[in-house]
Parts: C-alpha cells; structure tokens; sequence
C-alpha cells in the first residue's frame, strides 16, 4: 500500500501524461477545472489508500492509469445533461414526472426567440416607459377566457396560495370535505391553505356536501367559499355537491369571494369529441365564480404556470401584493404562454397544434398505423405482439377517463423483460416503457414519429 502512495506522480507530471493533454483537448472544461478535479481524483484514491478500501483487482495496473480512468468517468458525467429528453412509452399524456404537456412548434419558436434577444418583457413600447410584466398577455387570457381581467404567476400551486394569503389570511375559508385533495406533487388544499394563514372551515361529508353545510358554516369571519376541482379522483355513487352556481348567492348575500381552484382548466371543449366531462375555463367564470385558478402544463397544453382570471378588482388587488413579486413567471413563460393561448383561436387546428391535445385526441386507428409504421422496420430478431389497452390522460386530469388505445409488446431471448426495461430507461435518449406479460410494453399514443429513429437505434443495442 505504502509502494501504491508512493507511486502516485505529482500533479504537475499527472498534467503531463497524453491522457490529461487528451482528455482537456477532447472536453470543453478549462485546464484550471480539469486540474482541479485531478486533484480531487488523486486525494481520493489517497485516501482510499490509507483506509485500506482501494479495490485493486490487479497488481499490474498503473496506479495513473486508475487515476485517469476516474477522471474520465467525472467528465463524462459532467458532459451529459442532467435535464433531458425521454421517450415516453406510458401513453400518459399529462405525465407529470415527464415533465407534462410538451409545448407547440409556435410556443417553442417564441422561447427561443426571447431568450436569444432581449425583449419587452417589462418596457411598455407604446409610452417608451417602464411596463408590466403582468399586463403583456392579459388582453388574451381574457380573451380565451371570458375573464374580466387575469394574471400569470409560476404555477397553480402558486396561483392558489397568493389567493389564499391576498384574500383570507386570518379568515375562513369553507370548503367542503369531498374537495379536500392532495394533488400529485404534494400539492394537499389543506396545507397551502395552512400556509398562507387562512383558517380551514370544512363542510359536509366526503361523499356530500349540501348547500345548507355551506349557509350553516358563514360568519363574520368567512372571507371566502372555495372549490376545489377534485382532479386526480372522484366519488362516485351516493354523492352530491353544490355547483358554484349554486352558491353565488349565498356569497353575494354574504359579500363573500367566491372562488373555484380548476386544477387543469381545458380552453378547449374534449366533450365536444366525447371525452370526459371537464368544464371549460369560459364555463365555470359564467357560472358566477368570481376568480379561477388553473394549470399552464395541464390540458391547456402550455407551460409551467399558474394562471388567475376572473372579476378586475380582485385581481387588481393581486397584482399589487408584494407575492405577486415573488411567484412572477419568467420571459420564456410568458412567450410560451401566448403562443399556447393563441392557438386556440383556431378550433380545429388548435387540435394538431398542440401536442397535448392531439395526443389525446389520437384514434385507436391512428395509434395502430404508427405502430404498423414502427413495426415494419423492426429486426425479425424481436418478438413482437399488438394488443388493446388504455391510455390515460394522466397530469391529475380526468381520472375515469380512459383512452383506446394499442400497444406494442416486444421481447427477445437475450434479456429478460425486466432488464430491457432497465436498460432502454439508462440509455441515451431514455425510454420509459412498461412491462406486461413479460414483455416490454409501449404505448403509441405517446410516441411519435419523429421519435421513431431514436427508439429504433435504442432497440438495436440489444440484438
Ligand atoms: C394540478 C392541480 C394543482 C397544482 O397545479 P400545479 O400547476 O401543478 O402547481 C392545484 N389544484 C388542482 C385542483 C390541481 O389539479
């Protein structure tokens, strides 16, 4: 072990060796930071060294050529992005640990547009003055929405918690038991409610809530009735709830806020081609709600954002607060978001545009002719199977909804299903499959054409 420390040549002949000179020529890291971590490398293996724990498998291996391997293997690891692109074989659309809605070419084009140059994300143009960044897509989130006047914060968590704190801090908030949710991403009402200093006042059941629940528990001290869109489940069987409608009423004779938390917030009708039975953002402001809050990423098909429409002077007022400060959205957001937005003033072609909407629009038909596609240019060396199944919608949107849809199953004798699972989610772009019946499962909806090379080029690794 002594021999071993000893043979450790010193940093300055380390940065000698034609592995050093190779590896600074073949990264973009500085000599400085290649330096650096080759003294990190080398206290290591000292280390190592003096505690007994240094693997040697065999004498003969130059102490520097371990030293280089392991400075190889941080470069490599520096040299590949941590925040990457998969293919998603779920079929999942909304897939929230994916990185849910993917945005539109037009979206893409105005992020990138922004960020390149500078932009006027906070100079009013037309006065040659300061401007707000809260006011730029205003005009067309109330368009798309019907809404009075909207903002844009960061998410919706955030949209529901500046809510909360602007207008119920110290107060009561009645909300009925059956919309207490917790919302993937540790998202739970109760606890952004706890958070922002409102005080909780629940009513009625988990399966009902009665208008009467609501009209026995306002006070003085109630500052707002809210509800929660349920999202990620849903009650069926013996159950009741009261609509907005219902309560704009009892608010407005109790000049209380009445406000709907609507989780995705659709812009687009999907009842319209017969899936589920989300309302529209239009349809629940009309219903007398007097502020809304929705997703960015969820079926609205944008980016990460939270956005708050309904009645000016609440919104006015949120605008003002210093949180509004703290959850602002940044300039790629925004460009993202408008473009989103003005998608949907083409109602059919919204439908292609926007990846999200497109995929869960996809037929049956047309996931079994990508899967044909696909399948044409697959080695004999797989086994392959097409079966029935369904896709969700997934991003805690419409739960009992459920998508025909196809798979395709694929096996061979050289891996088992558990390790191509594994392998095609290690690899470089990762591919996140399933197993079913011993066979790797994909679900087309989620894979699209211009994937297609990728994945073939994955499956070739393990012919
Ligand atoms: C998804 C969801 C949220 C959280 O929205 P994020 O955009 O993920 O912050 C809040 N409320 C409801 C009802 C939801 O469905």
């Amino acid at each position: 072990m002594r021999q071993l420390l000893r043979q450790i040549p010193a940093i300055h002949e380390l940065q000698q060796d034609q592995n050093f000179l190779h590896l600074l020529e073949t990264s973009n890291v500085s000599k400085m930071k290649l330096t650096e971590w080759l003294q990190e490398t080398v206290a290591d293996i000292r280390k190592e060294l003096l505690a007994g724990d240094f693997p040697l498998e065999n004498d003969s291996i130059r102490i520097s050529d371990i030293i280089f391997k392991r400075l190889s293997d941080r470069l490599s690891y520096h040299s590949t992005y941590k925040v990457k692109r998969v293919i998603n074989g779920t079929g999942t659309v909304l897939h929230t640990n994916l990185g849910r809605a993917r945005l539109s070419d037009q979206a893409i084009k105005q992020v990138v547009e922004t960020a390149y140059s500078y932009s006027n994300l906070e100079y009013n143009l037309n006065q040659g003055k300061r401007g707000s960044r809260h006011e730029l897509i205003e005009d067309l989130v109330k368009e798309m929405t019907g809404a009075e006047a909207a903002m844009v914060v960061n998410n919706n968590a955030a949209a529901v918690y500046l809510v909360l704190k602007a207008f119920a801090k110290g107060k009561d908030v009645i909300v009925s038991r059956g919309e207490l949710v917790e919302i993937g991403g540790s998202f739970r009402v109760s606890s952004i409610m706890e958070e922002s200093g409102a005080h909780l006042v629940e009513v009625g059941t988990t399966n009902k809530t009665h208008y009467y629940d609501y009209e026995h528990a306002i006070s003085e001290a109630t500052a707002m009735i809210m509800k929660v869109h349920t999202s990620n489940f849903k009650v069926i069987g013996f159950t009741k709830d009261v609509t907005v409608a219902e309560l704009k009423p009892l608010a407005k004779a109790h000049d209380v806020l009445l406000y709907e938390d609507l989780g995705s917030g659709a812009i687009y009708d999907l009842r319209n081609d017969g899936i589920g039975d989300e309302p529209t953002v239009v349809e629940a402001l009309n219903k007398g709600a007097d502020l809304v809050t929705f997703s960015g990423d969820k079926l609205l098909g944008g980016p990460q954002a939270g956005i708050i429409a309904g009645k000016k002077k609440w919104i006015d007022k949120l605008k003002k607060h210093q949180l509004a400060r703290v959850l602002r959205v940044d300039k790629m957001t925004l460009a993202a978001l408008e473009a989103t937005l003005k998608e949907y003033a083409n109602e059919e072609m919204v439908k292609e545009t926007l990846p999200t909407l497109k995929s869960v629009l996809l037929k049956k038909d047309e996931i079994l002719s990508r899967i044909d596609k696909f399948s044409s240019e697959l080695s004999p060396f797989w086994t392959k199977r097409v079966r029935s199944d369904v896709s969700q919608v997934g991003g805690g949107t419409m739960p009992d909804v459920t998508l025909d849809t196809a798979l395709l199953l694929l096996s061979n004798s050289n891996f088992t299903a558990q390790a191509l699972h594994n392998q095609l989610r290690l690899g470089t772009p990762a591919i996140v499959s399933r197993i079913i019946e011993d066979q790797i499962a994909l679900d087309f909806r989620t894979i699209e054409e211009y994937e297609f090379a990728d994945l073939h080029r994955r499956l070739k690794e393990f012919e």
